[in-house]
C-alpha cells in the first residue's frame, strides 16, 4: 500500500508515486472527452498499439499531471493559494490538512485514486470532493479551447482565426461581404478541428445567405481565392494544402479554368490534410492517418480501373460501421476524382515512405 501521506512527503519521487495513484485515473477519465473534441474531431483517441491515447494526449495529460502536482506541492509547502480576494482557496486548505493529518498515513492512495475517478456520493469525505474539485476539475478547465490553440499555434497558425477574420484590419475587405465572412471563418473553424469536408456548407448557412447549394459551393471557392490574395500566409497556416498550381492547358472560360483549379486545390488539401504528418505533429493521429490512408489507396485502386473494395478496407482500418464506410468512401472518391487520380495514387506513395507528400 501507498499511504495518502506520501503525497505530503518531503521526497519528489515519493510524493509524485502517491499522487500519480491518487489523481492520474481521475484526470485521464476526465480529460478524454475534451482531448478527443479538440485533436480527433470527437472519435476515441487510440494509441497506435496497445493501452492508452495517442502520444499527443499522452503528453498533454502528463503536462497536466506534473503542473497540479506541482500546485499541490506548494500548496503543502505553504502558503495556501488564495482567491482574487486575497482569501485561501478553502478546498486546497482542507486538502493539504487533511494529506498532512495522521488518518492519511493509514489511507491508501491508489484506492482513494479509485473512488476520486468515479462521481462523488453523499457519503464521500470532504476533503475528496475537494480533491476532486482542485485536482481534477480545477486543472482540466476550458481544457479542450486551450489544446485547440496550443496546436494550432504549433504549426504555425492564428491562435484565434475567427477573431483576425473578424477584426484584423488586413481581413478588412473580406468583411465586405458577410456570407464571405461566415464562409471563411467557418472553413477555419472546421480546418482546426479535423472536420473531413471542412469546405462544405452547411444547409443553416446557406440559407441565411439565400443561396442554393451549387451557389453556395461557388461562393465557398470565390471566398478561399479572396483569402489566399488578400493574406498567403495566413491562408497557408489555416487552411494549409499545396501551393497554388496555375494550370498548364488553356481552358475556354477564365473564370472556370480557375474554379477547377480551386475545387481541384481544396480537394488536395483536405486529402493531405487527412494522411499527412506536414500539417501537425508527426506522431499525431498517426493511426487515422495510416487508415485513411489504405481507404484513399483502394479509392484510387478503383479509380484507375483496378479492384479494390474501399468500403471493406474503411470497415477494418477505420473500425467504422457500414453505413459510415460506404459515406466516408462516397466523400473520398469525389475528393480523389477533384485532386486527380494520379495525384492522389502519387501522394500515398510519398506520404508512406514518409516523403513530403507534394
Ligand atoms: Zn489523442
Amino acid at each position: 500500500m501507498r499511504p495518502l501521506s506520501h503525497v505530503a512527503d518531503r521526497d519528489d519521487a515519493i510524493a509524485f508515486a502517491a499522487f500519480h495513484a491518487l489523481v492520474a485515473p481521475a484526470l485521464r477519465a476526465a480529460a478524454r472527452r475534451p482531448l478527443c473534441r479538440a485533436r480527433h474531431a470527437g472519435v476515441a483517441c487510440r494509441a497506435p498499439a496497445g493501452p492508452g491515447g495517442c502520444a499527443d494526449c499522452e503528453a498533454t495529460i502528463d503536462d497536466l499531471l506534473l503542473d497540479g502536482f506541482a500546485r499541490l506541492r506548494s500548496a503543502v509547502a505553504g502558503p495556501i493559494p488564495a482567491t482574487r480576494s486575497g482569501e485561501p482557496v478553502r478546498e486546497m486548505a482542507l486538502l493539504c490538512g487533511h494529506l498532512t493529518s495522521p488518518q492519511a498515513r493509514d489511507e491508501d492512495a491508489a484506492a482513494f485514486g479509485r473512488r476520486l475517478a468515479r462521481a462523488g456520493g453523499d457519503d464521500e469525505p470532504a476533503w475528496l470532493r475537494a480533491a476532486r474539485a482542485q485536482l481534477v476539475h480545477y486543472p482540466l478547465r476550458h481544457l479542450e479551447e486551450r489544446v485547440r490553440r496550443a496546436d494550432a499555434v504549433r504549426r504555425g497558425a492564428s491562435a484565434r482565426p475567427d477573431r483576425d477574420l473578424r477584426q484584423a484590419a488586413w481581413a478588412a475587405p473580406l468583411r465586405a461581404d458577410s456570407a464571405v465572412l461566415d464562409m471563411l471563418v467557418l472553413a477555419v473553424f472546421r480546418v482546426r478541428r479535423g472536420v473531413t469536408e471542412p469546405f462544405e456548407v452547411p444547409d443553416d448557412l446557406r440559407d441565411r445567405h439565400g443561396l442554393t447549394r451549387p451557389d453556395a459551393a461557388r461562393r465557398m471557392g470565390e471566398a478561399l481565392r479572396a483569402l489566399r490574395g488578400t493574406n498567403p500566409a495566413f491562408f497557408a497556416a489555416n487552411i494549409g494544402g499545396p501551393p497554388f498550381e496555375v494550370p498548364a492547358a488553356p481552358v475556354a472560360d477564365p473564370q472556370e479554368r480557375l474554379d477547377t483549379a480551386v475545387d481541384r486545390e481544396i480537394a488536395r488539401a483536405s486529402m493531405c490534410r487527412l494522411v499527412s504528418a506536414r500539417l501537425g505533429d508527426q506522431r499525431r493521429r498517426a493511426d487515422r492517418r495510416t487508415g485513411y490512408r489504405a481507404v484513399i489507396a483502394a479509392v484510387c485502386a478503383v479509380g484507375a480501373g483496378r479492384s479494390g473494395d474501399p468500403v471493406a478496407v474503411a470497415t477494418r482500418n477505420l473500425g467504422l460501421a457500414p453505413r459510415s464506410a460506404r459515406h466516408l468512401v462516397r466523400r473520398l472518391a469525389i475528393l480523389v476524382a477533384a485532386a486527380g487520380v494520379d495525384w492522389s495514387e502519387q501522394l500515398i506513395r510519398d506520404a508512406t515512405t514518409g516523403r513530403s507528400p507534394i
